[in-house]
């Protein structure tokens, strides 16, 4: 399990959290009382999204959203069901 505040990996989960986000349980925990009380008021400021830090997601590359300018590359998903339209 990963804490859910800060990022910490093998963590005895100490909270589950997933309700905030209507997620099954034992899908977001965090690790202490303190991350608890800090990332529920992340959640209440509506700010939990911006709580990235880079250890983790700075690694990864910044693609833009492939809805944000048109569709420029299809997802296996409309790929297939098109194939679909000129199979029937
Ligand atoms: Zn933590």
């Amino acid at each position: 399990m990963i804490c859910s505040y800060c990022y910490k990996s093998q963590i005895m989960p100490k909270h589950d959290v997933g309700h905030w986000w209507n997620n099954e349980q034992d899908s977001v925990v965090v690790c202490s009382d303190e991350c608890y009380a800090e990332l529920e008021k992340l959640v209440k400021e509506g700010t939990w999204l911006y709580h990235k830090p880079e250890a983790i997601f700075g690694k990864k590359k910044h693609k833009p959203s492939p809805n944000f300018e048109g569709p420029q590359s299809l997802t296996d998903k409309q790929f297939t069901g098109d194939l679909g339209k000129f199979l029937k």
